[in-house]
C-alpha cells in the first residue's frame, strides 16, 4: 500500500494486450487518457508530461476537467519543437475553442500553431490508409462526442483466394475489385455519457477496448448522475451484458466514492467473471506500472518555462 500524497500526482499505466492505456480520471478534476502505440491522447483536463508526445488529441466535450489543458498542450510543443498538435473536437466547440486560443496567442505572446478538425456524429477521419478516426454521439447535454480509433485493412475478397500474386496485380491493374475494406475498431473512448444509443454502435460495442465512464455508485447519488447525464453504477449493470469488448476501463470515478468502493460495488453487482475484464483506470492496486510513466514525455526544452 503506497502512502497517499497530494504532492505527487500519480498516473495509471494498464498494459491491455498491443496497447497500453496510461491517464488519470477523476470527476470534476482532470481526465487525460493516452493510448501511446496509436499516438493519440483522449482528453486534456490538465497537461501532464506525457501528454505531449501524442500528435493527436481527441476532445470529448467542452468541461474544464477534459479540456483546460489544451493551450498548454499545444504551446509546450511548439517551444519544444514538435508538430502543431492536431486536435478533434466537436464542431459546435470549433469557434469557441479557437476563439481562446486566439486570446492565449496575445496572452502569452507566441504565435502556437494548432489545427482544429470540428467533427460530428459518425464522421470518420482517415489520418493514414490503414489508420482512422470516427467519432460517434454521446449523451452529455452539450455538445460531445466520443472517439473510435479504427484499423483500416484491405482484405483479398474469398473469391480470389489460391489465385496467384502477380495475376492478382493483373486483375487489379484492369479494373476488377479483388479487396474489400475491413474496418476494426481498436479504441473506443467515449468521455462522459450518460446510458443512451451510443452504446448500440457495432464500433462501441466491438472495440478491442473500450473506454467509459462510470462516475457514480451509490444509491444516494442517483440524482446527481441524471442532474450531471453521467453514468451510475445501476446503468453500467444494465449495459454490461451487450459489451463484447475484449477490455473494458472505466473511468472519472467520483472521489465522493472512491476507487476501493467503487470496485467492491462492482464486483457485487457484476460477479468476478463479468469483472474479469473490466478495469478501473485509477484502481492502482491493480495496476502495476503505476507512477513511472513521467519519463514517457519528451525532454524539457531549456527555453521553456
Ligand atoms: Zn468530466
Ligand atoms: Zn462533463
Amino acid at each position: 500500500m503506497v502512502e497517499k500524497s497530494y504532492l505527487v500526482q500519480r498516473f495509471a499505466k494498464l498494459s491491455l494486450g498491443l496497447h497500453h492505456v496510461i491517464g488519470y480520471s477523476v470527476a470534476g478534476e482532470e481526465t487525460v487518457v493516452q493510448i501511446p502505440e496509436l499516438n493519440v491522447c483522449f482528453d486534456i483536463g490538465r497537461c501532464p508530461h506525457f501528454a505531449l508526445t501524442s500528435d493527436y488529441l481527441c476532445i470529448s466535450h467542452g468541461h474544464m476537467d477534459h479540456l483546460a489543458g489544451l493551450p498548454y498542450y499545444l504551446s509546450q510543443r511548439y517551444f519544444q519543437g514538435m508538430k502543431p498538435g492536431t486536435v478533434f473536437l466537436p464542431a459546435e466547440l470549433e469557434r469557441p475553442v479557437d476563439q481562446l486560443l486566439r486570446c492565449w496567442r496575445d496572452v502569452e505572446r507566441q504565435g502556437t500553431p494548432y489545427k482544429l478538425i470540428p467533427m460530428r456524429p459518425g464522421q470518420l477521419y482517415e489520418i493514414r490508409r490503414d489508420f482512422g478516426i470516427r467519432a460517434v454521439a454521446t449523451h452529455h447535454g452539450g455538445p460531445s462526442l466520443g472517439y473510435v480509433l479504427i484499423n483500416i485493412r484491405e482484405k483479398l475478397k474469398a473469391d480470389y483466394a489460391g489465385i496467384p500474386g502477380p495475376e492478382l496485380v493483373a486483375m487489379k491493374k484492369r479494373g476488377i475489385e479483388i479487396q474489400y475494406r475491413l474496418e476494426v475498431p481498436m479504441v473506443a473512448y467515449l468521455g462522459d455519457t450518460t446510458l443512451g444509443p451510443v452504446f448500440d454502435e457495432p464500433d462501441v460495442q466491438n472495440a478491442e477496448i473500450l473506454l467509459t465512464e462510470v462516475t457514480f455508485f451509490d444509491a444516494d447519488h442517483r440524482t446527481k448522475a441524471k442532474l450531471g447525464r453521467h453514468m451510475h453504477l445501476e446503468q453500467f449493470v444494465q449495459l454490461a451484458p451487450k459489451l463484447k469488448n475484449k477490455e473494458i476501463v472505466l473511468i472519472h470515478v467520483t472521489r465522493r466514492t472512491g476507487i476501493g468502493r467503487a470496485r467492491r460495488a462492482l464486483l457485487k453487482r457484476l460477479g468476478e467473471e463479468r469483472m474479469k475484464n473490466i478495469h478501473i483506470l485509477m484502481d492502482f492496486e491493480n495496476a502495476r506500472e503505476e507512477g513511472a510513466v513521467e519519463d514517457a514525455g519528451p525532454p524539457p526544452g531549456d527555453t521553456a518555462e
